[in-house]
């Protein structure tokens, strides 16, 4: 019987199993594709990233650097407000290599990472769980004392298992351009209901256009006029879900969901890779395989550090509904330096910001 078995390898998943092996379990990792695809992802992070990512594959995955973004109330061609650092405040990475990276980092730790594994059934009994797994049309079925759902923002484990969905799923979009774009600003647009359009620049890998939207907004129409606006063709279209706001509990008696499984993502950009990854670390700290009690000290871990910072996140969110001339000034009046971290809204309260604030002065 396995200690854990870890269903989806993308950025969460990737990370628990790493960390699970490392703490000398015996890890199997379940991925229905290949790692890394398909994309649907912008992979525009903190420079946090690199802490989880081994030192020498950091250059092959940095695309660009950013300092900061311009946003505006209308398309391209409206006034910019700028906010920004003096060093990169995030950077734009190849997010496919970025999760086979972190797959070999799991494997590399002693987790048997399996590809083409597309996880069908969990079924969960008193002393362990049955999960079965379709490999090349043949179901195979393996026992483990925990699993833990990292399979995405759709979650079979989820469902499965009857834990309930995240509050609110968005549709994300998005293409490229490949002219090359080594610029230091990200263009962010609050043109689209309760969320924005974005405009990045990847360096010589491109520009790449996309939004997210709530469901039931016409996100093609919205995309096209946003692509339109640039005067650019964009090619490689990609599209995925983006849950935002955690369910109750991620929790049963010996299964746990952790990233977009879990609705851990920042509900002001939908960005959910370093809270995936940051949850699986509280996992891999807190859950101990044989004892399922060792589960409450997860869902409380992982509270504990992100459940502020989310809660915060839907505040700065609702600033993109907000009556146009309202955002025009609030963005007049807020634009310049910044001593903010984009990960943690909670930063819009630290001494940086507001020596930030002060120095405009
Ligand atoms: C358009 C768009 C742009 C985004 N841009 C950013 C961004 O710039 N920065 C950021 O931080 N986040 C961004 N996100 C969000 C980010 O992609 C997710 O938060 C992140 O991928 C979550 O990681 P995860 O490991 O939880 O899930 P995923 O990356 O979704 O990984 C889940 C894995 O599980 C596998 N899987 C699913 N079902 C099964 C099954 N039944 N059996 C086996 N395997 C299965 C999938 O194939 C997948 O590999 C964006 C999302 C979208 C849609």
């Amino acid at each position: 019987m396995y200690d854990f078995v870890v269903v989806g390898v993308g950025p969460a998943g990737a990370r628990f199993a790493r960390r699970a092996a490392e703490a000398g379990y015996d890890v199997l990792a379940l991925e229905k594709g290949d790692v890394g695809t398909p994309l649907a992802c912008s992979g525009h992070v903190s420079t946090d990233i690199w802490s989880y990512v081994p030192e020498g594959d950091r250059d092959r995955l940095r695309q660009n650097r950013v300092y900061g973004a311009n946003f505006h109330v209308g398309g391209p061609e409206s006034r910019a407000y700028p906010f920004y650092k003096t060093e990169a405040v995030s950077n734009v990475i190849d997010r496919v290599e970025l999760d086979r990276t972190l797959a070999d980092a799991a494997r590399d730790a002693g987790a048997d990472v399996r590809e083409g594994h597309t996880v069908t059934a969990v079924d969960e009994g008193e002393n362990s769980v049955a999960v079965t797994a379709s490999v090349d049309g043949d179901e195979r079925t393996v026992e483990a004392r925990m699993v833990a759902g990292c399979d995405g923002p759709v979650s079979r484990v989820r469902r499965e298992v009857g834990l309930p969905d995240p509050d609110e799923t968005l549709h994300g979009v998005l293409a490229f351009d490949e002219s090359p774009d080594d610029g230091d600003f990200v263009d962010v647009h609050l043109t689209v209901p309760r969320f924005f359009a974005w405009r990045i620049p990847r360096g010589e890998a491109g520009v790449e256009y996309g939004l997210a939207a709530p469901p039931g907004a016409e996100v093609n129409d919205m995309f096209d006029r946003l692509t339109g606006a640039y005067g650019v063709e964009t090619d490689r279209f990609c599209s995925g879900a983006i849950p935002v706001g955690p369910p109750a509990t991620v929790t049963t008696d010996r299964v746990f969901l952790l990233g977009d499984a879990a609705g851990q993502t920042k509900p002001f950009t939908g960005g959910g890779i370093l809270y995936g990854m940051t949850a699986a670390d509280h996992a891999a700290r807190a859950i101990e395989p044989q004892r399922p009690t060792t589960l409450a000290d997860y869902e409380r871990a992982w509270r504990g550090d992100l459940a502020r910072e989310i809660r915060l996140g839907r505040w700065v969110r609702r600033a993109y509904s907000l009556p146009e001339p309202v955002q025009r000034l609030g963005l007049r009046a807020l634009s310049g330096e910044i001593g903010v971290h984009m990960d943690r809204p909670s930063s819009l309260f630290s001494t940086d910001q507001v020596r930030a604030l002060l120095s405009r002065r």
